[in-house]
C-alpha cells in the first residue's frame, strides 16, 4: 500500500507539537515532531474517531446575565458537533445556574453531558 504524508497539530497538551506523519491506510508507520508518545495516540484517534471539546453558551431566564457558558464533559465526535449546537441553542435555563449543573444529560445519546461552567445567580439573589 502507498504511503501518505500528513501534518497534524497535537492538541492533547498546551505544547501543541506539529506532527509530520507517514501513514499506511490508518496505520501510523512513522512520526516526527512529537515530544511524547501521546502524539501517536492523538493521530490514531483523529484518524478513527475525531473528537473535540465544545464550549458555547445557553440562554438563562431571570439571571443577572442572559447567557451561561457551558461545555462538553468530554470530547464529542466531530461529526455530531453541528447537531449538538442546534440542540443547545434551543435550551433556556432558569436562574440560578450553578457551576457543574447538568444542562443536557447524555447529549444526542453520546453519553456525554453538557455542563455549566459559571454561576449565574437569579436577579436580586446575593451571589
Ligand atoms: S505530542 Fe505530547 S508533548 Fe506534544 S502536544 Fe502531544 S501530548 Fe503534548
Amino acid at each position: 500500500m502507498a504511503h501518505e504524508h500528513r501534518k497534524f497539530i497535537c492538541i492533547t497538551c498546551p505544547r501543541g507539537c506539529a506532527l509530520d506523519v507517514t501513514l499506511e491506510g490508518e496505520i501510523v508507520v512513522q512520526m516526527e515532531g512529537n515530544s511524547c508518545k501521546r502524539g501517536i495516540d492523538y493521530v490514531t484517534g483523529e484518524l478513527k474517531d475525531p473528537r473535540r471539546m465544545v464550549t458555547t453558551t445557553v440562554r438563562v431566564r431571570g439571571g443577572v446575565h442572559p447567557l451561561a457558558p457551558v461545555y462538553t464533559e468530554s470530547p464529542i465526535p466531530k461529526p455530531r458537533i453541528f447537531d449538538l449546537l442546534a440542540v443547545i441553542r434551543k435550551v433556556e435555563l432558569k436562574a440560578p445556574v450553578k457551576v457543574g449543573d447538568v444542562v443536557i444529560e447524555n447529549a444526542l445519546g453520546t453519553g456525554i453531558n453538557i455542563l455549566a461552567s459559571r454561576n449565574i445567580p437569579a436577579k436580586g439573589e446575593v451571589s
